[in-house]
């Protein structure tokens, strides 16, 4: 049987209409995996959603092509923000969104750790450990909650693999925390992967220092931008600097077959990412 039929596979997907509705849009293009924003990522708002909106999204994923739902937290949160109230405001939006995804019965919410404009990173990093605590505390959802890799564009923290493994293994609740591996990011932030040597020195690194175990989910992204820019830019896969080869280790990667894959890839139109999708599927080996 060809490996395709098992891929866990799509790309970010519109709740525009309804959550349902993201549902349907990933299905139309083939996509067995699909990420979604529960509420605006651009505002700190967010409407409740009622039982009768929950019941209809499980149940259209239920009689789906759709294996998982992830979701991504607002881009506005950041726990590691040196501005107390945006922290604040931060941990209050976190327990709402990992409530939101236990409504939903989504078992991962995506996270970009923090950043800590010029507050310095160690101090940031420790005050992203205790508000992760807090707001884990608070919410007591079934989510798991992944840090992103990041790119380390600006102030951002976490786009070392330390870092990473420092907020898991310094948290109360490591066993609710994984990780989200963004290949643009990881690029940007310096790792090579691109070639059979380096893709399997840099997951050894990845494993030694995080392991394996904690990783739940894969953007697959390319970078416009060169290896160790710290510029977050997605480009189309293949289009960029990472290229396909490193794709095609990745999809034909036996460690990381059973982990969903998204992409985060530049889009107008549902097309855009159905043709990423299938150049995806046409590097799975037969
Ligand atoms: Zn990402
Ligand atoms: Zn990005």
């Amino acid at each position: 049987m060809k490996q395709k039929k098992t891929l866990l596979l799509g790309a970010h997907m519109s709740i525009s209409g309804g959550f349902e509705k993201a549902i349907q849009r990933g299905e139309s293009i083939g996509c067995t995996a699909i990420q979604i924003f529960t509420k605006s990522n651009r505002q700190w708002h967010a409407q409740k959603i009622t039982n009768e909106q929950a019941l209809l999204f499980k149940q259209t994923m239920t009689s789906s092509t759709i294996k998982i739902v992830i979701a991504h937290a607002t881009y506005l949160i950041n726990l590691g923000s040196p501005q107390k109230s945006v922290a604040e405001k931060s941990v209050l939006a976190l327990v709402q969104e990992l409530a939101r995804c236990d409504q939903l019965d989504i078992p991962y919410l995506v996270l970009h750790p923090g950043s800590h404009l010029e507050s310095g990173e160690s101090i940031c990093i420790k005050q992203i450990i205790e508000n992760i605590d807090s707001a884990l505390e608070q919410a007591q959802s079934n989510t798991m909650l992944l840090l992103e890799t990041m790119a380390g564009q600006g102030t951002s923290v976490c786009y070392r693999f330390e870092d990473i493994a420092t907020i898991i293994n310094s948290s109360k609740n490591p066993t609710k925390i994984g990780v989200c591996f963004d290949t643009c990011h990881v690029f940007a932030a310096g790792y090579d992967f691109r070639d059979p040597e380096t893709y399997k020195a840099m997951w050894l690194q990845f494993d030694a220092i995080v392991g394996y175990e904690k990783l739940k989910v894969i953007h697959l992204n390319d970078s416009k931008k060169d290896l160790g820019m710290h510029v977050d830019r997605h480009e189309n896969i293949g289009k960029g600097k990472i290229g396909l080869n490193a794709f095609r280790l990745i999809i034909n990667d036996k460690n990381l077959a059973s982990v969903p894959k998204i992409l985060e890839t530049p889009k107008t139109t549902l097309e855009d990412d159905r043709n990423n999708i299938s150049i995806i599927e046409k590097l799975v080996d037969n």
